[in-house]
């Protein structure tokens, strides 16, 4: 599980036509990083992956179900399919365990203990045991992020989408929310990854993406993509944040 097939995705807000024509593959258990510049379309593509955004056309299959194409579905689909924001967007006025035993209890996928079981054991992953208790506010941000992925992973998702998910975080916190991610890369996750982070993709990643003006001008495995950039736009790129 965790197979994700992109066709000919195109998405324009109005006459602003943002993505061009991507084509991509993500077998399960893959970590894809996908870089490229600001604005170039990287968010609007996750957001196209679980439906957040609507496709203008093409397709886009998780695990066999057309996401574009789900008609009464899309809410069953889209639980299969974990994200996590650069702005940890967690809820402020519930504790941190209610924060990651929410959805599960609500959409009645388990009861409220056993959400709570689940709760504390993505807890203990990300290693924040003892903050099952607080308040959001009560955490730095990268706490608040390593949540954020915890609450993402109750729904146990088949894959992860990740934006930026460290670009909000002051530098010391950094570290430890990558930490997470490559434990979850470790244990077998499918993950795309939107990051700015290049060490993070040079060590974790099994494909780096590289997108410019809403198409994918380059992609191959971290060695490639940085030890020998072939396309211009790829090299010029990487010669500003490398
Ligand atoms: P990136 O994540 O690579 O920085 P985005 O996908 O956020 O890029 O944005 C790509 C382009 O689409 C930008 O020009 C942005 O202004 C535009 N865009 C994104 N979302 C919207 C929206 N909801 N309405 C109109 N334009 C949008
Ligand atoms: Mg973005």
């Amino acid at each position: 599980m965790g197979k994700v097939i992109i066709k000919n995705l195109k998405k324009s807000f109005g006459d602003l036509e943002v993505l061009k024509d991507i084509n991509l593959e993500v077998k399960e258990q893959e970590v894809i990083c996908i870089i490229g510049a600001s604005g170039s379309g990287k968010s609007t593509l996750l957001r196209c992956i679980n439906a957040l955004e609507e496709a203008t056309s093409g397709t886009v299959e998780v695990d066999g179900n057309d996401i574009t194409k789900a008609d009464g579905n899309i809410n069953k689909y889209r639980q299969d399919i974990g994200m996590v924001f650069q702005q940890f967007n967690l809820f402020p006025h519930m504790t941190v365990l209610k924060n990651i035993s929410f959805a599960p209890v609500s959409l009645k996928l388990k009861t409220k203990e056993e959400a709570e079981e689940t709760a504390m054991k993505l807890l203990r992953r990300v290693d924040l045991a003892e903050k099952a208790n607080v308040y959001p506010e009560q955490l730095s941000g990268g706490q608040q992020q390593r949540v954020a992925i915890a609450r993402a992973l109750a729904m146990n998702p088949d894959v992860m989408l990740f934006d930026e998910p460290t670009s909000a975080l002051d530098p010391e916190m950094v570290g430890e929310v990558l930490n997470v991610m490559k434990q979850l890369a470790k244990d077998g996750m499918t993950m795309i990854v939107v990051t700015h982070e290049m060490g993070f993709a040079r060590e974790v990643a099994d494909r780096v993406i590289f997108i410019d003006e809403g198409f994918i001008v380059e992609e191959g495995p971290p060695s490639e993509i940085f030890g020998n950039p072939k396309n211009q736009r790829t090299i010029n790129f990487l010669n500003k944040v490398l």
